[in-house]
Order: C-alpha cells, then structure tokens, then sequence
C-alpha cells in the first residue's frame, strides 16, 4: 500500500515523500480514508505509531478542499493535546505536512505570555493545536472563536482524562458547533473514555493498531556506561562473563560492524557481520550460522538486522546507540522469547548521552544504569569525544513559538522526559 492510494493531494503527497516515508503505518492506512470519508472516528493507537499523520494529513486534504469562509480570527480544525510537548509536537507535523499549502496553523499552549499568541489568532488561523487550559483563556478573552470548527481531535485523550482535563475539554465542547467531525486518539481504553467516546463521537469508525514497543515493556534493558575506547573490551568481557551464546549485537556502520567482528573472533568469540555490503550468500551463510551456534555474536546494522528472520533471540546488545531513536525499539523487539522475556543491553559512552536522551523521551522511561566494575567510564570523557545529537528523522524537536528558556517544555530542551515532568499539573491550574 502506498500513499498515492489515499487520493490526497499532490502538495501532501509531495510533503510525506520529503520526510521520506515510503509506506503508511497501519494506523495510517486505516484512519487516513476514514477521516477523508467525513466519518468520526474512535482510534486505539499510541506514540510511535504514527497516528500525527494520520489524523493531520486527512485533516489539512478536506480543510484544502473547502476553503475558509471568512478571514476572521475563527478555527477551523482545533486539535487538543494534554501537553505543552505533545501540541508542540502535532503543530510542527502540521508545519511540515501542510508546507506546500496555504492554510495557516498555530498551536498555543499554557505557561507562557498570551499576548504573542493572540496576535497570531488575530492574523487568521485554519487549524490550531491547543492544550485546553491556554484554550479556553483565550476564548474568555475574546481571541479566540470557535464556532467555525469543523473538525476536532482529542489526542492522547486518556492522558488527558488522567491529567484531569475532563470539564475543561467539555466546556470547549460545548463552545463548538454541534455539526462537526470528531476524532478521538487513545492509547488505552478506561470506562472514562468509553463515556467521553459515547458522549462526543456520532456512529465512530473504529481502528485500533498494535501497540508499537510493546517490546519495550516486556523486555529488560540495561545501560552500561562505558568509555567509547573501552567498549570492545567491554564487549568481550561481558561474553565470557556471562556465558552468552547466541547475541545480536549492534553497530552503527558497516564499517563498525566488521571491526567488532573481527575483534571477537580475536577474542575467541565466533563471531559474524552482516550488512548492506556482504553478498547475500554471504549474510545467508552467517545467519545460518547464528542460528546452528557456530557463531555466537551476530554483528549488524539497522537495515541488515530488519530482514534477519530469527523472531526471538534472548539477547540484543547496542555497542552504538541508533542515530534515530525508534530504531531503538526495532532493535531490542527483536529479544525477547515467548513468554520469557528477553534482555537488551546498551554501552553507552559519554558522547551518547543525547542520543540515550531521546529514547528514553520516546520510552517516556529511564532505563537503569548499571556500571560494569572495573569499566567505569572516567569522570573526564575524552576531549576527542564530539557529542552525537539526534538525527531526527522527523524534526520533531520541540521548539515552541513564543515563551522563554525557563519555561520552554523538557522535550525542547533535550532533557529526558521524567515523571515529575509528565505527571506536571495541567496547564490550566498552573495559571
Ligand atoms: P507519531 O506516532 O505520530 O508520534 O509518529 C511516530 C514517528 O513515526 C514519527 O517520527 C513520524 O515522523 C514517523 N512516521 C509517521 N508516519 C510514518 C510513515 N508512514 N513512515 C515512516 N515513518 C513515519
């Protein structure tokens, strides 16, 4: 299935082919018709799935297709986050998604001045990501009309519940025009929801997709902090130690991979790589191998390890962090036994401290740090170490309009998001 099937104009489809996406995720494939088609819809789908694009690509199609009625300061798509991040997030989907089009989004968000988004709503606004606190300020100070709306989306609708936005999201309801399409986004289905879902949505298609990195709740994952020059050592101790036998263990490059091949063997561990540049027969042979015990560390890249058919192995090591942080979760869904749960260790040296910062963002988890004795990486870090940020394949960095340094959400400021940040008071009782 490809893009081109949704019927969505080339603009958007001009748009998703630069951010490189060659195939809809399921979420996608099955909410993007539902949502042209003008239905409401009820979705079970959660972070990492996707689901941004599929609600914001139907929403700016059918917005491109009838035009504004009037220039006024009214919304016509009014997307509700429970989060500074998560709004920033969504409008800069939407900022990039809608490039190629002349629709105008903003997303406003509490903590910050008002003023500045204000003058933003006055110039005219198609569609507008909120957190609903901010939102209905800015109703009761007369910036803001919503009686033009025509689409709404609760995202993360149960975090929301939990965060307790349930009387403001139905006082912004209730602000709305009673003919309109609904889209409600959860991740879990609670008896609040069922209601919430009862209550607003008319005749709802229903989708609901796998849960992405279920993996990363089932299997158990490590850090190691180590020095960057010590991790094949590090590497080689760990097998020895821990009587591994059948390890998939990754790299970054191809490069990477055969080095860290060939110095296993050195080591004594049987060891293989597989990647983009070794003949087919010869990533069958290795595997092959693997798979019998004749090797005992298969060492790959990201692209080499996604056609590797083992299901299930016990044991995924990160000798590099992924530049992207889903690969991540790819990485370590491949352990994991049925039913036995599955180990994932990451090395992670003092130039990675970024990197692991994302995925954890992304696990909206820390993972446990656990020194290796005798490895413990040296308070200095190399001079010669440059720190590697993310490569975002996606943008999605954080990078709200207005507000200051103090208040910008974690996610700008490249800190992991922790507890204290995701469990923060709602933005409407923070005023
Ligand atoms: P979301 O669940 O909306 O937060 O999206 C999760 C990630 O998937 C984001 O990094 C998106 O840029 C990315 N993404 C969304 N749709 C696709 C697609 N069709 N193909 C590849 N990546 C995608």
């Amino acid at each position: 299935m490809s893009f081109d099937s949704f019927g969505l104009r080339a603009d958007l489809l001009r748009a998703v082919a630069e951010q490189g996406y060659a195939h809809p995720t399921p979420v996608q494939a099955q909410a993007i018709p539902v949502v042209l088609d003008g239905h409401d819809l009820l979705a079970g789908a959660q972070t990492g799935t996707g689901k941004t694009a599929a609600f914001v690509l139907p929403i700016l199609q059918r917005l491109s297709e009838s035009p504004a009625k009037s220039r006024a300061p009214r919304v016509r798509a009014l997307i509700l986050a429970p989060t500074r991040e998560l709004a920033v997030q969504i409008a800069e989907r939407a900022e990039v998604y809608g490039r190629h089009l002349p629709l105008r989004s903003t997303v406003i968000f509490g903590g910050v001045g008002m003023q500045p988004q204000i003058d933003r709503l006055r110039r005219g606004i198609d569609l507008l990501i909120a957190t609903p606190g901010r939102l209905l300020d800015l109703v009761s100070r007369r910036a803001l009309d919503l009686s033009s709306v025509e689409i709404l989306v609760l995202d993360e609708a149960d975090r929301m519940l939990d965060m307790g936005f349930i009387h403001d999201i139905r006082r912004v309801i209730a602000l709305l025009p009673k003919q309109r399409q609904n889209l409600l986004f959860s991740a879990t289905y609670s008896n609040e929801i069922r209601r919430l879902a009862e209550s607003l949505l008319n005749q709802p298609r229903l989708v609901e997709v796998a849960r992405r990195n279920t993996a990363a709740e089932t299997v158990e994952q490590r850090v190691h902090p180590v020095d960057k020059a010590r991790k094949r050592e590090l590497l080689a101790h760990l097998f020895h130690h821990e009587g591994w036998d059948q390890v998939l263990v990754f790299t970054r490059t191809k490069a990477g991979a055969n080095r860290l091949a060939e110095y296993l063997d050195r080591e004594g561990i049987a060891s293989a790589a597989i990647h983009g540049n070794k003949s087919q027969s010869a990533r069958t042979r290795a595997l092959n191998d693997f798979k019998r015990g004749a090797v005992r560390a298969l060492v790959a890249t990201d692209i080499a390890a996604r056609g590797i058919d083992i299901a299930q192995l016990p044991q995924v090591v990160n000798f590099e962090l992924p530049a992207v942080a889903e690969d991540y979760v790819h990485r370590i869904g491949r352990t994991g036994r049925a039913g036995a749960g599955g180990s994932a260790l990451s090395l992670v040296s003092h130039d990675e401290r970024k990197l692991l910062h994302g995925i954890q963002r992304l696990l909206r988890r820390e993972l446990d740090q656990h020194p290796v004795a005798g490895f413990e990486p040296s308070a200095n870090p190399p001079p010669d170490e440059p720190e590697r940020g993310h490569v975002n394949r996606d943008a999605r960095r954080a990078r709200p309009a207005a507000g200051n340094a103090r208040q910008r959400p974690a996610r700008a400021a490249g800190k992991p998001r922790n507890n204290a940040s995701r469990r923060r008071a709602p933005d409407s009782v923070q005023r």
